[in-house]
């Protein structure tokens, strides 16, 4: 169902009027947590200084020890809910288990699936089973075959709505926190028909990389690139080293918006 060869046509996913996937690239950029309603707030009002209209920020975060923060929770999804009505911000969070669809079908405007789910069959099962729009991140080690049947699973159940999200593959190298396959974007272009965004933080892990990839993600063809934002980075409670603050972000969207604009 995702193929090129069945649809010659890109699908375009529609999220709270935005269109992702007709030509013009999307932009979504947020914290990599909700961790208060003040601090979401803040960046929904950054980010429709700028005249975007998209946001992200994890209230179900994934990570590597049981010990760190773990996101706020069905508590976040209500903090996302209340600054989209308020901003009119369309909104993109992740969950982690089947049993949470619901709950954030009725929150937010995008559920993420993340890289370590990118294999949870039963959530890509329960994702395809709503008309949500879903937002699918490479998994940490999949190949590009592994991505586009896991997005299969979620069109076989009905689904049409999904955009997929190259965020960096783990190989050898150390001088990023992934590597960005960059290759991937125009191979899942001519492979399917869906919308292929790219995650510079979590593919690059370094502020000081994150525009030339951004520009080379655009260069080969995404149709939108995410980026994570934080008022006050060294009190983040995750991913606070990766996160840019508003002026680096003011900095970044300048001559971003101005390199899409070409
Ligand atoms: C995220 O986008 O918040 C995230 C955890 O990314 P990934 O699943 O790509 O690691
Ligand atoms: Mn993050």
């Amino acid at each position: 169902l995702v193929s090129r060869k069945r649809q010659p046509e890109n699908t375009v996913v529609t999220i709270n009027g935005v269109e992702v996937g007709n030509g013009k690239p999307a932009f979504v950029f947020g914290p990599c947590a909700v961790e208060s309603f003040e601090q979401t707030s803040s960046v929904a009002d950054k980010i429709k200084s700028k005249g975007l209209n998209l946001m992200r920020g994890g209230a179900f975060k994934p990570r590597t020890s049981p010990y760190d923060f773990q996101g706020l929770g069905v508590e976040g999804l209500e903090i996302l809910d209340k600054v989209r009505k308020g901003s009119g911000l369309g909104v993109i969070s992740e969950i982690v288990s089947p049993l949470d669809v619901e709950v954030a079908c009725e929150h937010i405007d995008v559920i993420q699936i993340g890289a370590r789910n990118m294999q949870n069959f039963e959530l890509l099962k329960a994702v395809g089973k709503t008309n949500k729009p879903v937002l699918l991140k490479r998994g940490l080690a999949a190949t590009i075959d592994e991505f586009i049947h896991a997005a299969e699973y979620i069109l076989a159940q009905g689904n049409p709505n999904v955009i997929l999200c190259e965020r960096g593959i783990r190989t050898y190298e150390k001088a990023t926190r992934n590597t960005l396959d960059l290759s991937a974007v125009p191979i899942l272009k001519q492979e399917t028909h869906l919308p292929v965004m790219v995650d510079v933080t979590h593919s690059t892990g370094r502020k000081d990389i994150m525009l030339p990839c951004a520009k080379a993600a655009l260069a080969v063809g995404a149709d939108g690139v995410m980026a994570e934002v934080h008022p006050d980075p060294a009190v983040a409670l995750s991913d606070s080293a990766q996160q840019m603050d508003f002026e680096e972000f003011d900095a970044f969207w300048d001559e971003l918006k101005a390199f899409a604009a070409k």
